[in-house]
């Protein structure tokens, strides 16, 4: 943590800062420039961060230089994280690809799209029993009925199932109906108290970035789990808002090798919600695979004009079955296999 002291500091102001900082057991250097005094503070920087130090008379600014990140972060592991469940590896060399429906509907139309997802190469089945609506007005789901029909589409299919979790009171129904990985949604990345009540659990993690949060708050988001000791978590980028109207978010394809610079953990990219629009879910999947995506999150249905969810944005089964073919094509491009 670095300190810069005000032109205007006096020999006493900087006194009681490096008496602080020693008695939080952090050693201080300073060093004194024509025009600035700053101070150098060597040793556990959370200590410092608890306390506000730019408060201190003489204090013009304070720097910390780590990130508050630890877990996460790439200095702990220089490898990335691969989560293994049953024989699906994510975060490996091989593109996940996880699809389905926004919402679980019904029994028929749901194991309909796992048979077609299946085929054409996903692994793992979405679908939302608890929804989170914007509107109390709008379908909120099947709740237990649709974890049910999930179960049967993953007994009937071997697919994993992905499904968001809202509240932690669910969680026995996402053990009895075997949910493989919890999907935390974008309204919830800073649900603190979810995020580690999930954290005291091994279940893998599908932590979707708020969509007006920072990478960073997804990283601390990110954390929470971790810290608690799930390190079981992939990130996923869905879009976040911008001044832009014509898409219904903004894809930060940046956020990809961001994140993977940053972090060790697995990135999923969610082209549906990102766009809003069906037809750009495959250039923006495309992109996501070139920017070092590790998987999709995909949305398809069978009557997109009936679904019950983000019907604009879902692929019909034989848009998803030419994406994956277009895929394929930048997989090889960049060194990763479908
Ligand atoms: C979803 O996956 O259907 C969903 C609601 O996503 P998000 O939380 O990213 O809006
Ligand atoms: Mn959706």
């Amino acid at each position: 943590m670095i300190i810069v002291m005000k032109a205007s500091a006096t020999e006493e102001q900087m006194q009681k800062i490096i008496d602080r900082s020693e008695s939080l057991g952090l050693k201080a250097h300073v060093s004194k420039g024509e025009e600035r005094t700053i101070i150098g503070l060597i040793g556990a920087e959370d200590k410092v961060r608890m306390q506000p130090l730019e408060r201190m008379d003489g204090v013009e600014k304070v720097m910390p230089i780590l990130p508050p990140y630890k877990l996460v972060s790439r200095e702990l592991r220089k490898q990335n994280t691969v989560i293994k469940i049953k024989d699906v590896e994510i975060g490996a060399k091989k593109i996940v690809i996880m699809a389905g429906p926004c919402s679980v509907e019904n029994k028929e139309s749901l194991l309909q799209i796992a048979n077609d997802v299946k085929k054409n190469g996903a692994t793992v089945l979405r679908g939302g029993a608890f929804k989170p609506r914007t509107s109390p007005y709008s379908f909120q789901g099947l709740g237990e009925e649709g974890l049910k029909y999930l179960k049967e589409a993953a007994d009937e299919t071997g697919l994993l199932i992905v499904t968001e979790l809202m509240d932690p009171r669910d969680l026995d129904l996402f053990y009895k109906y075997d949910v493989d990985i919890i999907q935390i949604g974008a309204r919830n990345m800073q649900n603190f108290n979810l995020l580690k009540e999930i954290g005291k659990i091994k279940k893998p993690v599908l932590l979707k970035r708020g969509m007006m949060s920072t990478i960073k708050e997804l990283l601390m988001s990110a954390e929470y789990i971790l810290s608690e000791g799930n390190f079981n978590v992939m990130l996923c980028e869905r879009g976040i808002r911008t001044f832009e109207s014509h898409t219904r978010f903004t894809f930060d394809v940046n956020a990809i090798p961001v994140i993977k610079k940053l972090s060790h953990l697995p990135v999923i990219a969610d082209p549906s919600h990102a766009t809003g629009q069906w037809g750009l879910v495959s250039p923006i999947s495309r992109a996501a695979v070139a920017a070092g995506a590790d998987g999709l999150i995909i949305e398809v249905h069978p009557k997109p004009e009936e679904a019950l969810s983000d019907g604009v944005q879902s692929l019909l089964p034989k848009n998803f079955q030419e994406l994956i073919v277009d895929l394929r094509n930048v997989c090889k491009a960049v060194g990763r296999e479908m």
